[in-house]
This record gives C-alpha cells, structure tokens and sequence, in this order.
C-alpha cells in the first residue's frame, strides 16, 4: 500500500514535471514564438494601418473645416457687408453667432475697416490650440467701386478633429488587437494540431530510438490526407533514414567485429612476430657458433635461368667478370659474439662491410654456394679455410641457409664452427690409416712375395734363355736373322711383363700419397689378378672376372682399389685353402646398382663365414686364421668408406660360399 502511494506520489511528481515540461516546453515552443511574431507582425501592420487611416481621416477633416470656410467666405460676406454697410449691430450679431454655431468654429469677429472707430462683433465658444484661421474681407460696391469695408475672422479649432481621431483610433486598436490575437491564438492551434504535436511525436520517436532494438515505423497519430503532405514526406524520408541507419548501423557493427578479429590477430601476429624477432636475437648473439647475416645482389639469376644456363660453374669459367662482380656484392651485414672470437677482431664493426676476405683462402667453396644458391637450395655446407683478422688460417664447417622462397636479394645466414682441431686430428687419422693401408699393402706383398719373384723370375729365365739361344744363332756363319728378328721380340715382350710386374710392385709397396683419377673398376680387377697370377695358378684356383665394359669409371686411388682387390680375393683363396677345398672358384663381378653406383662383388664356393662373425669381420684384428693379423678387411673398409663407398660381406653367393660388395659412386 505504501508502495503505491509512494508510486502514486512519484506518478503525481512525474506527472507535474511532464507539464512542467509541456509548459516550459510551449515556452520555448515554435508556437508562442509563432504567436509572439504574428502578435508583434500584426500589431505593427495595425499601427501602420491605423496611423494611415487617422492621416487619412485627419487629411480629409482639415479638408472639411475648409470647406466650411471657404462656404462661410461665399455665403456669408454679401449679408455682412450688407449689414456693416447699415451698421446693423443686431443683424451682425445675428449673423456672427450663426457662423459661431457651425462645427468646429470657435471663434468669429467682424471688423469694420477705414474708420476712426470701427465697429467689431465678436463671438467665442472656447480658446483652445491649433486653430485654423480664415480672414475674409468684406467688400461692397461704393460710387460704382467694389471697396472694401470690413474683415470678417473666423478661427476653426481641430479640438473635435482629434477627439473623433482619437476615439477613433482607440476603436481601430482594440478591434484590431483583439482580432489580432484571436486569429494568432487559432493559427497557433491549428499550427499546433497540424504541425507542432507532430513534430513533437517525432522528436520523442528519435528521442527513444535505439539502434540495438529497434522499435516499428515512425506514424503519426493523425486521419492521413488524401495526398502525403509534408509532414508524410518527413516521416517517410525518417523511416528509410532508420532503416538506412540501421543497415548502416550493423554494417558498421560487423565491419567492426570483423575489425575487432583482425586488430586481435594482428596484436597476437605482432607479439608473435616480436618473440621471434626477440628469440632470434637471441639466438644469433648467443648461439655457440660464429654467425654473420650476409647480403648479396643476385639479380642476375632469374636472367639466368631463363636464358637456360643451368650449369653455372661452366658459366664462371665463360664468364669470371659475372662471378667476381657476385662475389664483390656480398657483403656481412651482422655478425655474433662468437664471429668476433673467432676471427680475433676486435669488435663487431671489424667484420662488417665487404664479405670478400671471408673467401680468400676458398674461393671454390663460394663458387659452390652460388650453385647451390642458383638451384634454389635452402641450405648449403662446406669445411672451408678462413683468414683471421691476426693472419691465423682456421678451419671452419660453413653452413649457408637461406631463408625460402629465396629472392635475388634474400639474405643468407652463415654459421661457422672452427674444426681447426677436428680437421688436425682428422688428418693425423687418415695419415694412420694411409700408413696402416700401407702396412696392409707390404703384409699382403710379403705374403704373395713368393708368387711374385715366380712372377718375375719366369720372364726373366725367358728371357735368359732367348737371350742364349740368339747368341747361339748370332754366332753361325750365316745367321738365321728372321728368327733372331721373332726372337728377339718375344724376349722383349718377356723383359716388359717383368717389368710390369716390378712397377706395380712397387707401386703397391711405394708410400705415395694417395692420389684419386678417374680410372674402370675392371682395370683394377685385371691388375689385381696380374698381381695374384702366379699365386692362382699355384693354388689351383679357377679365378673368373665378369667385366660391366658400359660402367661408369670411378674416381679412386688406384692403388688403394686393387689393394681392396687383391685382399679380397687372396682371403678367398685362403678360405678355400683352409677347407681344402678342391675344384675351387672365386668369381669376381662388375656391375652397376640401381642407384647408379659400380659395384664389385667377389664370391666363392668355400664354406662361407659364420653366421656370429658377420658383424666382426670388418672389425680390426679380427681374423680366424692361424698367423692372420685381422686387418686385411678392416683396411679394406676403411678404402672403401674413404671413397664414399660401401662394403659389406654375406652368405649369399650362388657359388655357395662368401660374398664380399664393395659399390663406388660414379665418378662421371
Ligand atoms: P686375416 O686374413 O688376417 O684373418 P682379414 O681381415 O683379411 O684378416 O680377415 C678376417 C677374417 O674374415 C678371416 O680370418 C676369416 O675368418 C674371414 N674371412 C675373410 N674372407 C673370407 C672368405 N672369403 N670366406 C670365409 N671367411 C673369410
């Protein structure tokens, strides 16, 4: 209850202040301003109009008054002259109060003229301001002469003139005012029925209206005219504005969902961007590795490529200007802590600028990476020598990456670790494992030295016994020149095997450097076995060679290929050998794999290697014969590995016993 009375109490409160409003409303409103300017409008055009009319009414009684007088100046002389002629006071008096009598006339005299005592009669009804005077002379015909005897003055007063002008005006303004304010007073009713109750509906329309919840159509509350008036045209032109504005409106809203997502994606994608920039950083200034941001200007690629040069290193060599003028273009933008270490600089600014010093000692390696670079590889490596700021030569594994796709301006990232100490050891290695090869080589000669002196010494006894039998001939009367001349090429023929064997030999006990050529795996093969022929033959042994003559060749050190041969096939025989074998068979294979590699496959029909074993063989000093030292296979794949190869050893031979693979990338 209370409730309600506080509801009603706030309803009253609402209600005042509504008309409160309407009031203050209507004070401010286009209609009392509209009343106002019609009033003041009007009540100007009255006062125009009224002060016209009373000129004109003033005008026209001025003209009455002298009117009257000029009729007064026509009726009455003849009866005063008359009258003053007789000296008729009486009739004068007479006269002069009838003229008195006529409206606006307040004064009249008459005055006798050229006497000593003249004659005056006078008649006034009252003294008042402004007045219109007339003096009329009056005249009579004296001795045959019109002469003068007499003035007659009346004065007019306009006393009644302003009094009928007032009253009148005071009816023109209160007509006219009252008329005034009753047609302002119903134009702004009909203004305010027509017009302002409209306006105002539509002002609380626009006033309420929301764009989130849209309310109906704006419509007037009013009996709609046959055509659409203005007011029609104003809620019709509001409506499409709404409707205008609420597409608009939700445009714009999904406009800025849309942009709400792509400022919130942008903001991550930038934070994103930011911690891998940070992380970058980080990681280029503290990466244990030399790192520089290298640049270059490759615009010449893509002319290139289009111009179909697709070996790049045949067009340096047509070309150098092109090379140097890549080469002189590079230049190290950015470089780590761990790049000022190790060139021994002394800050970072020491090492950036021109990139050509870094190149001086590898020249072939920066050539290299153009290739990769021109065939669009990410990632390029090389071991390559470097020049410290203190003339210190480092070696250092080069990794050149590069960020996709790559551009003709795309900066290349270069890391370097100094393997100065790896490369030393590295050397020291192969250096031991030359000697070992070496070693391996002598052992194996030692080994087969019997069969080789045999070698030797059969041409030589040939060559001995041609030798005497040509002197034998020479020492006839008559030699027998023909066979001397056949003879004598046999023995050399004899002398150059031995030769031959000689100097392979010693090339195989010679401590040369190893020394790669492009060379046929079945030379090696046939080489090898010339070397083993006497050994061979000593054992009985059936030694077949299968040649691929369509191979490619490989580039090997020759020496080191046949001591791989040599040793394979002389284990094979000793296999045989250790069973007792006795038809025995080594057959050795050329062939290419399918990965393009030449292979050499050496099998036999011995008992094959144990199952356990196989992983050991190639393990140094692994053997499992009386007096072997187990390191013939061992070197075996340490030449093999050396020249990018591989070798393995099964059981899968037709023949039934060993199969020893050794497979070479090609070398053309
Ligand atoms: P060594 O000949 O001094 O023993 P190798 O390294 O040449 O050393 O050989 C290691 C071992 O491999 C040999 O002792 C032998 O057991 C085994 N082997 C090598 N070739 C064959 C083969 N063709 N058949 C059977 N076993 C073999």
């Amino acid at each position: 209850m209370a409730r309600r009375n506080t509801d009603a109490s706030a309803g009253d409160d609402a209600g005042s202040a509504a008309s409160w409003r309407t009031v203050a409303g209507l004070r401010r409103g286009i209609g009392v301003r509209l009343l106002i300017g019609v009033l003041i409008f009007s009540s100007v055009i009255t006062l125009i109009m009224t002060a016209v009319q009373l000129y004109m009414d003033y005008r026209y009684d001025l003209d009455q008054i002298e009117r009257r007088l000029d009729e007064i100046g026509e009726g009455y002389p003849d009866i005063i002259g008359e009258s003053l002629w007789h000296l008729d006071r009486e009739q004068l008096r007479i006269v002069v109060e009838s003229i008195l009598k006529l409206p606006d006339v307040q004064a009249v005299t008459v005055r006798e003229t050229g006497t000593g005592h003249p004659l005056q009669i006078m008649a006034r009804r009252r003294q008042s301001t402004p007045v219109i005077t007339r003096e009329l002379p009056i005249n009579r015909v004296v001795e045959g002469k019109l002469k003068q005897i007499g003035t007659l003055y009346i004065e007019a007063a306009l006393t009644d003139v302003y009094r009928r002008l007032m009253g009148e005006a005071l009816v023109i303004l209160v007509s006219q005012g009252a008329k005034t304010f009753l047609v302002s007073l119903f134009i702004l009713l009909i203004f305010s029925r027509l017009v302002t109750r409209h306006l105002a509906t539509i002002a609380q329309f626009m006033r309420r209206y929301d764009f989130h919840h849209p309310a109906g159509a704006l419509a007037l509350k009013r009996r709609p005219p046959a055509t659409p008036d203005e007011l029609d045209q104003v809620v019709m032109s509001f409506n499409d504005l709404c409707t205008n504005l609420r597409v608009a409106y939700h445009n714009q809203q999904t406009a800025n969902e849309a942009l709400k997502l792509d400022v919130a994606m942008r903001i991550r994608n930038e934070d994103a961007l930011r911690e891998a920039e940070q992380r970058y950083r980080e990681l280029f200034h503290n990466m244990p590795m030399a790192l520089m941001l290298m640049r270059g200007n490759f615009d010449i690629f893509p002319a290139l490529h289009k111009a179909g040069v697709t070996d790049l290193n045949a067009y340096f060599d047509a070309h150098p200007d092109v090379l140097r003028r890549l080469m002189s273009a590079i230049t190290v933008d950015e470089v780590n802590a761990r790049s000022v270490e190790l060139f021994r600089a002394r800050d970072a600014a020491q090492l950036v600028g021109p990139a050509g010093r870094l190149w001086t000692e590898s020249p072939g390696t920066l050539r290299r990476a153009f290739e990769s670079r021109y065939h669009g590889e990410a990632r390029f490596d090389e071991e390559m020598k470097v020049v410290a700021l203190d003339g210190r030569v480092i070696d250092v594994l080069c990794t050149l990456s590069r960020p996709q796709p790559i551009g003709s301006h795309t900066p290349t990232l270069l890391g370097m670790i100094d393997i100065t100490d790896r490369v030393r050891v590295r050397d020291k290695l192969q250096q031991l494992e030359t000697d070992l090869a070496h070693a391996g080589r002598i052992s194996l000669l030692g080994e087969l030295m019997a069969s080789i002196a045999h070698e030797i010494n059969q041409p030589l006894g040939a060559v001995a016994a041609s030798a005497q039998a040509m002197q034998n001939w020479l020492n006839r009367p008559e030699p027998p020149l023909d066979e001397v001349r056949e003879l004598t090429a046999l023995t050399l023929a004899s002398a150059r095997r031995a030769s031959d064997i000689i100097v392979r030999t010693r090339a195989m006990a010679a401590k040369s450097k190893p020394r790669r050529e492009l060379i046929r795996l079945d030379e090696v093969v046939d080489e090898a076995l010339l070397l083993l022929s006497h050994e061979i033959q000593a054992r009985g042994v059936e030694v077949w060679h299968r040649p691929a003559i369509f191979a490619p060749r490989i580039m090997a050190d020759r020496t080191q290929l046949q001591q791989v041969v040599v040793n394979l096939t002389v284990n094979a025989m000793q296999a045989l050998a250790s069973h007792g074998v006795r038809h025995g068979k080594v057959v050795l294979t050329i062939a290419v794999t399918a990965a393009g590699q030449v292979s050499c496959t050496i099998e036999d029909n011995g008992p094959g290697i144990r199952e356990d074993n196989l992983t050991l063989l190639f393990n140094r000093f692994f053997t499992t014969s009386e007096g072997g030292m187990g390191l013939g296979l061992a070197i075996c794949r340490t030449i093999i590995e050396a020249h990018g190869g591989r070798i393995e050893a099964d059981n899968e031979s037709t023949l039934g016993g060993a199969r020893f693979t050794f497979a070479l990338p090609a070398g053309e």
